[in-house]
């Protein structure tokens, strides 16, 4: 007989991780104890070596579903301490924290049943839980993760809950947010002044009555309020557009089941398995043949966000009484999602007719994900809710300094490394919205408690006015640690990089709307060559005046008259033609961008596709979804060589965009030929790289990505002329993604002469 102690790393607490460890270890009928501590669970048992050996080695066999295991490691041979029986003891804290937290899963179909069974005492209780399902990151305040340290401190277990918490046997054995009607959270209805009308199967009754009466209701979910209400009357969905602020940006719609979504979109067999998982996030679907129209009202494009119901009060709302609902967060201009009732209450006050609240608080506000499907997983456009803050492991080596790493601003994000793991924060914002910024700075502040960094160094965005790179010089200073400047493109480069795991020098497309090059213009058709140690302008895009600077991003016919203009096209007569060329032939405000997104954006207008964007990105979307499928033309170009980089001319391509459309080609063939062009030049540019580098991995990141026309047939071309591509696969391809490279390319900057990469393999 001897003793080992077996440390379990990973996610391992709140996840049913201790009571399947208690019924292995009674299986081989072993006795000793087993706690959660700061880094994981730490077991001790009593018995002879091969059982005990027998029994680590089982253990990531049979483990729960929501654990992830990061590693094992036992000690053997210690001496024997006469335990008696197995328990579980409690909680140590421990001075080297290293827990992962579990995100927020969906509920579970266990509990799904019972919330649907009369007679269950838990029959229609929102706030239904056990070890496989329910909040996690959105309800911890500290780690390690106990009930005290979580939104559920305010409520005390009754017996009967008490009794399930300590019982083995039981599926809510040490589930910390295990709660009944008798002592957990309530629901309750609000009118549209705050007043309290309601609790439990009411409030939901009077909540479903405004839904069917065409109102729009607050609805308190995981990580945030959504504003909901009817999808079948485009009025109603305009009044809360109206009301909202939000123009012309989709709406994310939450479907009753698969089934329903059904009824509107196709849906492929991965695409359901990502829509079913246990993660939920909103899924880009297709909208179904001869459904289009019907849904202009929700969405402008090809494709409808859709996600089903992950809470127990969501499926309580839903009911057998509505197919769908529109889903969206409850925030105005780009403030962060709401979260708290009384400012829900104040805030949406004349946007919500009435408010569906509970007392259990959101500690962590947690948008939901956005993805697409790809390749048979996600593809993310924003990764949050059901993610985050499961780490991305990066590397196979061991050994690197936690770092910093500060995104950039539109679409603001950050991360945290230890070891070989990235902690991403969840969807940030825009950080020139000052409650946006107090919010990512609050997050940096929680993410490196939970997670116990102390950042060695920080790196940031080469642009100097970003709120992350005056935050990051901020701390820099006050940690006095380095401060490593990583240029945007780079940083996109190296963040598909470590998606992959991918070492060494690729060739890169980057393209994007905006970033700071370094030559002082603004960068985004990049084909780069390189690695995380640095890299070369290989290629881009001939630049475009951008009249009036950010104006151009909005007024889309600024970007078409300053691309025509070039073209030798005779643009005299356009609106405010004398007040656009003043500005070019002096310079004032018309700084230079090889944007790709700016390119499309130009396109958009000269197919008179759209001329004022409302969001971001806006031309990009339509012009995708006017491209004719079908459509495999292209439209003349050019690659010049200018300063050894190879330029994109697009200077016949936007005059056979302008003539052709003149001469009355359909726009959707038209926005087809351009894209394919787009396709054909970056091709021509990765074979000019691969020439002159031998490189022949490409690697595609940055926001123009997020385009499905351009993501199904750039890779298959490229492939056909033997490249191998990667995109994206667990971070997101635009800006939220970018802190991922940032702080990888700082961990090189901070390796160089120094031995910090550990054993040099
Ligand atoms: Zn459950
Ligand atoms: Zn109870
Ligand atoms: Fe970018």
């Amino acid at each position: 007989m001897e003793r080992a102690l077996i440390k379990i790393h990973g996610i391992v607490q709140g996840v049913g991780f201790r009571p399947y460890i208690h019924r292995l270890v009674r299986e081989y009928g072993l006795n000793g104890n087993i706690k959660n501590t700061s880094s994981g669970v730490e077991l001790e048992l009593d018995g002879e070596k091969s059982d005990l050996e027998r029994l680590v080695a089982e253990i990531p066999r049979r483990a729960p579903g929501l654990s992830v295991i990061e590693s094992i490691e036992p000690q053997y041979g210690l001496p024997c301490a006469g335990f008696e029986s197995f328990e579980i003891i409690k909680s140590k804290k421990e001075a080297f924290r290293n827990t992962l937290i579990s995100p927020d899963i969906c509920i579970c179909d266990d509990c799904l049943r019972e919330l649907m069974t009369p007679g269950d005492r838990r029959y229609h209780y929102p706030f239904i839980n056990c070890t496989n399902c329910g909040p996690r990151f959105t309800i911890i305040k500290d780690v390690p993760y106990d009930r005290v340290k979580t939104s559920m401190c305010s409520f005390p277990m009754c017996p009967e809950c008490d009794a399930e918490y300590h019982d083995i046997e039981n599926r809510r054995y040490h589930a910390q947010p295990n709660a009944c009607p008798a002592c957990g959270p309530a629901a309750f209805f609000l009118d549209a002044d705050g007043t309290r009308q309601a609790e439990g199967d009411e409030a939901v009754s009077l909540a479903k009555g405004l839904l069917k009466a065409g109102k729009i209701l607050a609805v308190k979910g995981l990580g945030g309020i959504h504003l909901a209400c009817r999808v079948d009357d485009s009025a109603i969905a305009e009044q809360l557009r109206r009301r909202k602020e939000r123009d012309e940006k989709p709406f994310a719609v939450m479907c009753r089941d698969v089934t329903c979504a059904g009824k509107y979109c196709e849906i492929t067999p991965e695409e359901e398995a990502v829509l079913t998982g246990s993660r939920r996030p909103i899924v880009l679907l297709r909208k179904k043949h001869g459904m289009e129209a019907k849904l202009l009202h929700l969405s402008e494009n090809r494709y409808l966000g859709v996600m089903l119901p992950y809470t127990p009060l969501h499926y309580l709302l839903f009911g057998e009484t509505f197919d769908a609902l529109v889903m969206t967060s409850a925030n105005l201009s780009d403030t962060p999602i709401l979260h708290r009732n009384s400012e829900a209450v104040e805030k949406l006050r004349g946007i919500a007719d009435g408010f569906l609240l509970h007392d259990r608080e959101i500690q962590t506000r947690c948008d939901d994900s956005l993805c697409m499907v790809l390749d048979g997983g996600e593809y993310f456009f924003r990764r949050s809710r059901g993610y985050v803050p499961y780490p991305i492991r990066f590397s196979d080596r061991e050994q690197f300094p936690p770092v910093l790493a500060c995104g950039a601003e539109q679409k603001a994000s950050f991360c945290l490394t230890k070891g070989t793991n990235a902690f991403l924060c969840q969807h940030i914002g825009d950080l020139k919205n000052f409650e946006t910024y107090e919010h990512y700075r609050e997050q940096i502040r929680h993410f490196q408690r939970l997670f116990d960094i102390e950042p060695h160094a920080v790196a940031r965005d080469l642009h100097p006015d970003y709120l992350s790179s005056e935050y990051a010089r901020e701390i820099s200073e006050q940690a006095q640690i380095p401060l490593f400047l990583v240029q945007h493109h780079h940083a996109h480069l190296a963040s598909c990089m470590a998606d992959n795991r991918l070492d060494g020098d690729v060739i890169g497309l980057i393209w994007d709307g905006t970033g700071l090059g370094t030559d002082g213009t603004i960068w985004g058709g990049e084909c780069l060559t390189g690695g995380y140690e640095g890299f070369l302008r290989f290629g881009s895009i001939k630049p475009v005046r951008l009249i009036g600077g950010d104006r151009a991003a909005e007024e889309l016919d600024r970007v078409a008259f300053a691309l025509l203009r070039e073209t030798g096209a005779d643009v005299s007569t356009w609106e405010n033609a004398g007040l656009y060329e003043g500005m070019i032939t002096s310079g004032l405000n018309c700084p230079l961008s090889s944007g790709m997104g700016r390119l499309f954006d130009g396109a958009a207008a000269i197919l008179d596709i759209k001329h004022i964007a409302s969001y971001e990105g806006q031309g990009a979307v339509l012009l995708e979804a006017a491209a004719d499928e079908m459509e495999t033309g292209l439209l003349p170009f050019e690659l010049v060589s200018e300063k050894n980089i190879l330029l994109f001319d697009w200077r016949k391509t936007v005059a056979a965009l302008a003539e052709y459309k003149g001469h009355g080609i359909p726009t959707g063939q038209l926005a087809a030929r351009f894209i394919n062009t787009l396709i054909r030049m970056a091709v021509m540019q990765c074979e000019a790289a691969r020439e002159a580098t031998g490189l022949s991995r490409v690697v595609l990141s940055g926001g123009c990505f997020q385009n499905r026309y351009l993501l199904q047939r750039l890779p298959e071309q490229l492939r056909k002329c033997g490249f191998t591509v990667y995109h994206h696969k667990r971070v997101s391809c635009n800006d939220e993604g970018l802190s991922l490279g940032q702080a990888v390319i700082a961990l090189h900057q901070l390796g160089k002469g120094k031995n910090v990469f550990g054993s040099s393999t």
